[in-house]
């Protein structure tokens, strides 16, 4: 996809700082840290929003919640835990059309996930 900017950090188009990368998946530091660790998991596979998630990318999504293990794990950060987020649409505020989760620690969360 052209336009978007999480193909263009795929590609190497624009810099990131990577944790974790495979063939179909690949982990970068988020540019605008809401915790002391917040790295964004996407597929390399241009999937706009999770609704547009199909059948045949069941696998994947399945080795995403693998990758984000293993990521925990490398961090340190399994013990203590972590907070997944996916956005989905105008209302979460979802503002990258190319899905990814936001894997969040290293601080006490609060109680809410919603604000
Ligand atoms: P969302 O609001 O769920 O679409 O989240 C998009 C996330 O992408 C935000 O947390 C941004 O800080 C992050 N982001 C946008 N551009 C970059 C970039 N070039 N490198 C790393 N993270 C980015
Ligand atoms: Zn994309």
């Amino acid at each position: 996809m052209e336009d978007c900017i999480f193909c263009k950090i795929i590609k190497g188009e624009i810099p990131s700082e990577k944790v974790y990368e495979d063939e179909e998946i690949l982990a970068f530091k988020d540019i605008h840290p809401a915790a002391p660790v917040h790295i964004l998991v996407i597929p390399k596979k241009h999937i706009a929003t999770l609704l547009e998630i199909s059948e045949q990318d069941s696998y994947l999504m399945g080795k995403m919640m693998q990758v984000i293990q293993k990521i925990a794990k490398d961090l340190g950060i399994e013990e203590k835990g972590f907070r997944l987020i996916a956005n989905c649409g105008p209302d979460s505020g979802q503002e990258v059309m190319h899905i990814h989760f936001h894997l969040l620690a290293g601080r006490k969360m609060g109680p809410k996930i919603i604000s």
